[in-house]
């Protein structure tokens, strides 16, 4: 039986306890023997303690995984959802349909500054306005309303009062062209029109 120097590989005798040839120390025995026979070896008391020593780095282990699991991460930048809730539908479009300028006969008059022409062959009813306040109107066919000044803002809502199928349309006008035409032909239908000179 010889034992190998596992510094220089020099082969030693077995009852040598350091390299013949490097001096470095040589296992005491070569490892014949497993973990378990050397296990057995042992005291119990080493045992304890060997078992101890594990359960405790096993204990340290897990205390350590843990408390990286408990303590919140720090380092993820929380990324606030923005929530979009300013998507709001646009009201009451539902009953009334618009067509932009139809190029129906506009009454080519020689009027100047704004006017509110209301087509519709029943009764109607709604009101028109400007940034000074609004006025209730009605009637019963077309009729054409002045606005009197030159507001910035004119805004009509009118809307059928019979339940007859013909198409309501409001136009405002301004210096005789058509800036702004809306019509709806639904039961009762309401149409908005507004203009802005900005
Ligand atoms: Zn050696």
């Amino acid at each position: 039986m010889v034992k190998v120097c596992p510094n220089c590989k020099t082969t030693n005798d077995d009852s040598s306890s350091f390299c013949q040839n490097c001096g470095t120390e040589l296992p005491e025995k070569t490892s014949k023997e497993g973990f378990m026979s050397k296990w057995n070896k042992q005291s119990t008391g080493a045992k304890a303690v060997i078992i101890i020593a594990g359960l405790c780095c096993i204990g340290l282990i897990a205390v350590v995984g843990f408390g990286a699991m408990v303590s919140p991460d720090k380092t993820t930048t929380s990324t606030s959802p923005t929530t979009n809730t300013t998507s709001t539908p646009t009201a009451n479009t539902a009953s009334s349909s618009s067509s932009s300028s139809s190029s129906s006969s506009s009454p080519s008059s020689s009027a100047t500054g704004i006017q509110i022409v209301v087509d519709y062959a029943g009764e109607w009813q709604g009101s028109y306005g400007d940034e000074t306040g609004q006025q209730s109107v009605q009637g019963s066919g077309p009729k054409t309303i002045s606005v009197s000044g030159s507001p910035s803002i004119v805004s009509a809502v009118m809307q059928k009062m019979d339940g007859g199928s013909g198409t309501l349309t409001v136009k405002i006008l301004k210096d005789g062209s058509v800036k702004q035409s809306k019509s709806t032909s639904a039961d009762y239908g309401v149409v908005t029109a507004t203009y802005s000179s900005f």
